[in-house]
């Protein structure tokens, strides 16, 4: 149900109104446990900050355009997030670089989600050495 068919009584304006609120809750809104929240949330904040400070300055009638600006930055966010998150190792969280070729440097090992610095890592490890990526099962991943 959108916004406006829930509150059939109230203004357009006002319901306009609301629905910019509703999408600037979102903007501010995102898990505490997010891998980068700092940077997130700060971007995200700024985001909705410019579409406030734009629907004051150009008025009411404006409203609905600013909201769905505001949305669709926090569409973009989203998947720029999902991207970096997508090309970095999981373990170190250091970006992958392809054009790294030591065999121990920043390369995404194979296919895996690991960086090749963290592989070898497991391989160098001694006796009491374990972390996700050589006993997943042990932090709650899939053995594999
Ligand atoms: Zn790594
Ligand atoms: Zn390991």
């Amino acid at each position: 149900m959108s916004a406006g068919e829930q509150y059939s009584s109230a203004s357009s304006e006002a319901r306009d109104l609301w629905a910019l609120l509703s999408v600037v809750l979102e903007a501010v809104t995102l898990p505490y446990d997010a891998y980068d929240y700092d940077e997130r949330i700060r971007e995200r904040a700024g985001e909705a900050k410019s579409a406030v400070r734009d629907a004051i300055n150009q008025g009411p009638d404006r409203l609905g355009w600013h909201t769905d600006w505001l949305r669709h930055r926090l569409t973009a966010e989203q998947a720029d997030a999902q991207a970096r998150e997508k090309n970095r190792c999981r373990r170190c969280r250091t970006p992958f670089d392809p054009a790294d070729g030591r065999f121990d440097g920043n390369a995404r090992h194979r296919e895996t989600p690991w960086c090749r610095g963290c592989v070898d890592n497991c391989h160098e490890g001694g006796a009491e050495h374990v972390c996700k990526i050589c006993d997943p099962a042990r932090y709650g991943g899939e053995p594999r």
